[in-house]
């Protein structure tokens, strides 16, 4: 997904308030230090004496001027020179004046006027009184701008101040710039979309004639099928905004902050409308409600907006909402109802067709040459989805630059499905000659039963270079065609071919290693399928013992049944396994010689690619190069 466009958070433009900030910090502090130092400078050119004295000053004739103002009297003292009765223009300006507090004295005018003191009143200082308006007001108002900017600051980060906002990132796309034909295979969700596209174009034409309109869509496969692609695809071909959140995006913590996103978002569509809104994941909120899946008040009460808001806006405006979920097993019934998301459009993994097209659309743009088939990628990618394929052709860009060219090959691309499904080849793992020789034996006996089932490539190539995702070495099947349906017979070939790999270590080496492990657990799957879901094992015959419950994710089935049967499905599948591990070692005996020959090739070469397989199998049998 790649909703980058603009969001609505605004979190983006922090410069202007960090720079300021830091001008109000330093504004306070030049304050701080201002008043600091007018303070010290008063402190030391001012001396504070008693009345007393201040009333002595004048009866000796020390006093010059008075100024007496509203909560204390300035006294000018005399200079030396003044009290003699000489003018010095030296001493014109005494250093230090006093001061003294004001006293209830009636009489103090008369003597001061007696003694020839100059007297002066207070004139209110309007300098001054704006000066400590601004002092006491202005470091205030920085305070608040302060304050308020890291609060708005914390709500935004930790959600915790910002309870009952939607800080939810909801992506608007004004034009999403994607159609239809970006979305490639998938027709029959396209199909059922392009009617919901018409209604989002004119609105009016159905609502005259008094059809109710769709308000919803659910878009239902497994992940990486395209469903965000298409519902940007629904948008780019009505030419309305997307709104998109993930259903994560409305469970929070708290109770209620969940509920009123979701009205904001319907809030802010309705202002949009005609628009699309689109909740990835809505099986986040949408579970259902009773117990089974777990419960709690906020996805709840969560979900109950949803609802209410779904039934609450008016479809003739045009808001259409599309949601995408895995698992639609999980979802609350009431969700699914008429007039809510009454619509159920499938988006399944690819089949060969759609592979190949999926293939195309993004092969578009990059440089290819004419050894490159993609139908044969799409052969040998059978279970890829959508986001895998796109993945490939890039790997395969990549792997092109990487090798020096300037178009991909089909090697390339071949080395790209391999990265995809299996990981890089991990060259500093260095296996012993005995690793090398049990990986070897092992890989070769899967192949062989491939091959000795029809004589034809079983395998595109078997390597033992181990990978980063675990594998020391495989078997890269590529089927002819694709299949939907297998038989009972295909089924216990593939029970043989998975535990292949461990007898073929059993036989040649007589112990057996942990690299089974894997084949193990899917031959066990298949095995179980087989007398539980199949239908295909004599002692139950048709009971269906497990049903699949996650069909878009992993696929894994639960049984209903009691324990006795339980355990008799146990044995029944051990029986399975055990015949097919015997009839494996039978197979790999017959055929010891070409076993031998073939891991002898793959222990040097490491590599073998399906044609030399073949070659060293045919001379061995006795049986004919095919014509070209
Ligand atoms: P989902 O939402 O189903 O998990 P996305 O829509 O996010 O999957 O798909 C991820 C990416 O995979 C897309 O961006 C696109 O590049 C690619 N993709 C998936 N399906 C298709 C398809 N049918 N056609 C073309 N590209 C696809
Ligand atoms: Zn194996």
């Amino acid at each position: 997904m790649d909703n980058n466009n603009s969001n609505n958070n605004g979190g983006q433009n922090q410069k202007g308030p960090q720079t300021f900030i830091i001008l109000a910090i330093a504004a306070v502090v030049t304050l701080i230090l201002f008043s600091f130092i007018s303070n010290l400078l008063t402190d030391s050119s001012q001396k504070k004496i008693t009345y007393n004295e201040f009333l002595e000053m004048v009866d000796s004739n020390q006093v010059k001027s008075v100024k007496i103002e509203s909560d204390r009297i300035t006294i000018v003292p005399k200079t030396k020179a003044e009290q003699e009765g000489k003018e010095s223009v030296l001493a014109a300006v005494p250093l230090i004046t006093y001061y003294t507090g004001i006293v209830e004295d009636d009489t103090l005018t008369e003597k001061l006027l007696v003694a020839g003191v100059s007297l002066e009143g207070e004139i209110p200082d309007r300098v001054g009184f704006l000066e400590s308006l601004l002092m006491t007001v202005l470091p205030l108002i920085l305070m608040w701008i302060l304050l308020s900017f890291l609060f708005s600051k914390m709500a935004k980060g930790s959600g915790m101040m910002g309870v009952g906002k939607s800080n939810a990132k909801v992506y608007v796309e004004k034009e999403t710039g994607i159609t239809f034909k970006d979305v490639a295979g998938e027709d029959e969700a396209k199909e059922s979309l392009q009617e919901v596209v018409d209604f989002l174009h004119n609105p009016d034409k159905y609502s005259k004639i008094g059809a109710k309109l769709p308000k919803g869509a659910l878009l239902v496969g497994p992940p990486g099928t395209g469903k965000t692609l298409l519902a940007k695809a629904v948008a780019g071909e009505a030419n309305v905004p997307f709104f998109s959140l993930a259903g994560s995006d409305f469970v929070e913590m708290f109770v209620g902050v969940g509920a009123s996103r979701v009205r904001d978002l319907f809030k802010e569509a309705q202002k949009a409308a005609p628009c699309i809104i689109f909740i990835d994941e809505i099986d986040a909120i949408g579970k259902s409600r009773d117990s089974r899946y777990g419960g709690d008040s906020e996805r709840e009460q969560t979900l109950n907006q949803l609802l209410a808001e779904m039934d609450g806006f008016d479809t003739s405006k045009g808001i259409l909402i599309l949601a995408a979920t895995n698992r639609p097993e999980v979802l609350d019934k009431a969700l699914l109802r008429p007039g809510r998301f009454d619509r159920r459009v499938i988006v399944d993994k690819p089949d060969l067709k759609g592979r190949v097209e999926i293939l195309r659309v993004h092969a578009k743009n990059v440089l290819m040459d004419d050894t490159v088939d993609l139908e044969a990628i799409a052969l040998a990618t059978s279970g890829a989805v959508g986001s895998d394929l796109a993945n490939m052709i890039n790997e395969a860009a990549i792997n092109a630059v990487k090798h020096g060219r300037t178009v991909v090959s089909q090697s390339d691309l071949f080395e790209a499905v391999e990265v995809v499904l299996v990981g890089k080849e991990k060259k500093d793992r260095i296996m012993s000659k005995e690793e090398r020789r049990i990986v070897s034996y092992h890989e070769v006996g899967h192949a062989l039963i491939s091959a000795l089932e029809k004589d034809s490539e079983p395998v595109q190539k078997i390597t033992i270079v181990p990978r980063t995702m675990g594998a020391l070495g495989y078997v890269m099947n590529v089927p002819e065609e694709e299949k939907f349906l297998n038989t009972e017979k295909e089924l216990r070939t593939m029970l043989v071919k998975f535990l292949a790999g461990r007898a073929a270590e059993e036989i040649v080496f007589d112990t057996v290693t942990t690299g089974a492990s894997n084949d193990i657990e899917k031959a066990t799957e298949i095995a179980r399928s087989m007398v539980t879901q199949y239908g295909m094992s004599e002692k139950f015959g048709l009971i269906g013992l497990e049903t699949v419950e996650s069909k878009y994710l992993d696929g894994k089935a639960a049984m209903h049944c009691g324990d006795a049967t339980a355990a008799e499905v146990d044995k029944e599948v051990m029986k399975l396994l055990k015949e097919s591990y015997e009839r494996a070692k039978e197979l790999l005996i017959e055929n010891r010689e070409a076993l031998d020959k073939i891991a002898e090739f793959l222990i040097e070469k490491e590599t073998i690619t399906g044609k030399e397989f073949m070659k060293i199998f045919r001379e061995i049998k006795g049986i004919p190069e095919p014509e070209e």
